[in-house]
């Protein structure tokens, strides 16, 4: 099934987020079906998703349950507002959400993405504050290489150069911690690595320059993802939770990719076993099937409002969609049939095949670090001098050619497939990846 009109105009209305829109268009790439672990391209290829769509689809594509759980939602209840009135499916979610949470995540907040996930948790950190008399606590703290979604809020405790320096003086108040990344240490780690619980003491630092009281919350992703796979190394998430409690500083955890089982627990702060005080959650939440996002936080963030002076018990912020029925649908059916299914731990159960798998492209042309964990890879590759990034591009232009997604940020390959792909189809995809950086220039 191809575009039924195929001239260059065609193409160009859609202005395409995060692509290089001239060059796709001279060429583009486009998938017109989905299922299970495989997209169907245009031309009739079968593309293994060795991303799980863009981390999101972690129970794989076009699965039933959910499609029907859709259509049925559909015919009952389209739309229904959450502004002063209640429909029983978005109560419903919130506790089946609250289940799987780690012990202490108690309330249930909705948004429709990853990046008003991290607004709704930003503007909450704040409010909690001020609810508590404590107005003066407004500074934010994120970390260099952090990516919290595109919102301004998000940009501005995000640590992506390009993805802000473009765009203005962005949110005042915010200072970054370093990231975790210390590549001479840690190169060819598997799992967490052994060096850099030190560097949260950099928040000691920015405290000690600003002051405690002056500070709302640090926000970082347990996990960061789309800046190359940057794993907190052992202790690191320990010692932030230390420190943030130490000085009543609220610590938030961006969830939005490592949420829904992707490192072989529900979230992330029970992988690592360290419970934030506010949870951003999206993608996986309806396998990336439907928009749609959570904000969890504990019952003392929540009740600090419940209780709090009057005109903040109504809290005023939310979004037309917030709890959308049919979106709240899409992502009960999820929730069963990662239940079901056991997909969380058939993630953990994998997690060392995968990563026997990833190092066994230690040494392979180009490869320079390897780092995994759950059912997540980066492979960062020798960046062309003076042509960084186009080394990986070209690797993903290859991939795609010869049937597997996998997706580049800088020169790091990431790889983060859906929780159902087999043993057989691990060994394809990394011999396919390894074919291709072989024959790489
Ligand atoms: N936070 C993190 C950690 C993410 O990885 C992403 C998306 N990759 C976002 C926020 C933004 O999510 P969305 O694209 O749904 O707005």
């Amino acid at each position: 099934m191809a575009l039924d009109r195929k001239t260059p105009n065609d193409l160009n209305a859609f202005w395409m987020p995060f692509t290089a829109n001239r060059q796709f268009k001279k060429n583009p790439r486009m998938f017109v079906a989905a299922k299970d672990m495989h997209y169907t391209t245009s031309d009739g290829r079968q593309v293994l998703d060795g991303t799980a769509g863009l981390w999101c689809c972690n129970a794989g594509h076009c699965r039933p349950k959910i499609t029907e759980a859709i259509q049925k939602q559909a015919g009952e209840m389209d739309y229904a507002p959450a502004f002063q009135m209640g429909h029983p499916i978005a109560f419903e979610l919130a506790n089946r959400l609250i289940d799987v949470a780690p012990d202490g995540m108690e309330h249930v907040f909705y948004t429709n993405s990853g990046s008003e996930s991290v607004e709704t948790a930003l503007k909450l950190a704040i409010a909690y504050h001020r609810a508590r008399g404590d107005g003066a606590r407004t500074r934010l703290i994120g970390r260099e290489r952090g990516y919290h979604g595109v919102n301004f809020g998000g940009i501005s405790v995000g640590g992506i150069v390009t993805n802000r320096k473009v765009f203005g003086p962005l949110v005042p108040g915010v200072d970054h911690m370093p990231h975790t990344h210390l590549p001479d240490q840690n190169r060819y780690s598997k799992g967490q690595p052994e060096h850099g619980a030190h560097l949260a003491d950099e928040l000691e630092r920015i405290v000690a320059l600003h002051g405690a009281e002056t500070i709302a919350a640090v926000i970082v992703e347990p996990m960061a993802g789309s800046t190359g796979v940057l794993l907190p190394p052992k202790g690191y998430l320990q010692k932030l939770r230390e420190i943030t409690r130490k000085h009543g500083i609220l610590l938030i955890f961006d969830e939005v990719i490592t949420g829904f089982g992707r490192l072989g627990a529900a979230f992330a702060a029970q992988h690592y076993g360290v419970v934030p005080d506010l949870m951003t959650t999206a993608k996986g939440l309806t396998n990336g099937v439907i928009p749609m996002g959570a904000v969890m936080c504990t019952a003392e963030v929540h009740d600090a409002f419940m209780n709090g002076p009057e005109h903040m018990i109504e809290l005023f912020h939310g979004y037309t969609y917030s709890g959308n029925p049919i979106a709240s649908a899409a992502a009960i059916a999820t929730l069963d049939t990662y239940k079901e299914e056991g997909l969380f731990e058939r993630a953990a159960e994998l997690a060392p095949y995968w990563q026997d798998a990833l190092h066994s492209l230690k040494g392979t042309r180009h490869v320079i670090d390897i780092r995994n964990e759950g059912l997540i890879g980066a492979i960062e590759l020798e960046p062309i001098a003076g042509e960084p990034t186009k080394r990986a591009f070209s690797a993903f232009l290859k991939a795609y050619e010869k049937g597997i997604l996998i997706r580049t940020t800088g020169d790091i390959i990431a790889m983060s497939p859906p929780l159902i792909i087999s043993k057989e189809q691990i060994d394809e995809l990394i011999g396919t990846l390894k074919d291709v950086l072989e024959t790489l220039d």
